[in-house]
């Protein structure tokens, strides 16, 4: 039994304000993982703070035309707002394949973000983990690593960040809005998240004591032609094998502009930036589509039991390109 304070802040700063005296100190808000991870230990605060009351829980469009997220709108919320519907199609539908309707509830967009890997080795304490307790190895590395890492992965750590919503935010080049004591910051998603390297007990850039505002969403005129591709084990929900988000702006037969994220691949969402760069100014055919999966996976290195992961995740491109060009959204 690990004993901690629970306090509940009333406002952002105060919540922050409350971090900054006792190091050792959660934020909690949905709990959807923070409560597993209590139950068994592998977080042990002195202090827990509640920032679920808050008022950071509307969706609101800022005066450049960018959607805001507060930090507390459930993923329910955001996977059912029009705007996102309509406009960034490929974040409903990633939210939607993330997770049950009572989890969606309780989920939220902060927390989403400070999702830590399902890696079992690090949920199990009978077994070394350098994410648990740095420097006391990675069993995974020569153990069972089916769904572990085929990307930017270090012999530190090889695990894959679980979550679907941070991939398609990644692809449309999200902005984190953070607070601290000493004022707020915005973080661009891609620098959001960490490779494991050799501190993967870091999973985010966030600094000691700073806390998630907001995710803001710039627009994306061409936003409705994305589309999320997940493949899993089985059909109900489950963590990606590998996910696809992907969005094609086709005008005519060349391709103007592009985005392409991908999921279970690596310790951070993955961004294929080398296809995308590839694929502007060419035609969307099989061949070129091809091209690019070839391209976004040059770099894998799989593992013992993961290298199928290689070809499903090119194969996963192709058909998420594909469908983007069909025209994409929630269909
Ligand atoms: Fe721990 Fe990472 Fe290795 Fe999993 S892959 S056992 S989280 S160090």
């Amino acid at each position: 039994m690990n004993n901690f304070t629970y306090t509940r802040a009333t406002s952002p700063l105060e919540a922050v304000n409350q971090g900054i005296t006792d190091p050792n100190s959660l934020f909690i808000a949905g709990g959807t993982n923070l409560v597993d991870r209590l139950k068994v230990f592998l977080d042990q605060p002195s202090q827990l703070i509640d920032i679920s009351r808050l008022q950071l829980q509307e969706i609101e469009t800022i005066p450049d035309g960018s959607l805001r997220l507060g930090t507390l709108v459930s993923n329910t919320a955001v996977a059912d707002n029009y705007e996102i519907c309509h406009n960034y199609p490929m974040l409903a539908r990633a939210i939607l394949s993330g997770a049950s309707q009572q989890i969606r509830n309780m989920a939220t967009v902060g927390g989403n973000l400070m999702q830590r890997t399902r890696c079992p080795y690090y949920y199990d304490t009978a077994f070394p983990c350098n994410k648990r307790i740095p420097g006391t190895g990675c069993p995974a590395v020569t153990g069972i690593n089916r769904n572990h890492a085929i990307l930017g992965a270090s012999e530190q750590c090889v695990a894959v960040h679980p979550s679907d919503m941070c991939v398609a935010l990644a692809a449309l080049d999200a902005v984190v809005e953070v607070i601290s004591p000493q004022g707020k910051r915005q973080i661009p998603f891609a620098d959001f998240h960490r490779l494991p390297g050799n501190a993967p007990e870091k999973d985010t850039n966030l600094e000691s004591g700073e806390l998630i505002t907001a995710v803001i969403l710039p627009p994306l005129s061409w936003g409705k032609s994305g589309v999320y591709l997940k493949i899993r084990d089985r059909a109900s929900y489950s963590f990606a094998l590998i996910s696809v988000a992907a969005a094609v702006n086709l005008q005519g037969e060349k391709i103007q502009d592009v985005r392409l994220a991908m999921g279970g691949v690596a310790h951070k969402p993955w961004r294929a930036t080398a296809a995308e760069v590839f694929l502007i100014g060419k035609s969307a055919d099989v061949a070129t589509l091809t091209e690019a999966a070839e391209m976004a996976l040059q770099e894998a290195k799989p593992l013992t039991h993961n290298g199928y992961k290689v070809e499903l995740a090119k194969r996963a491109i192709r058909r998420a390109l594909t469908l983007s060009v069909q025209g994409g959204g929630l269909a």
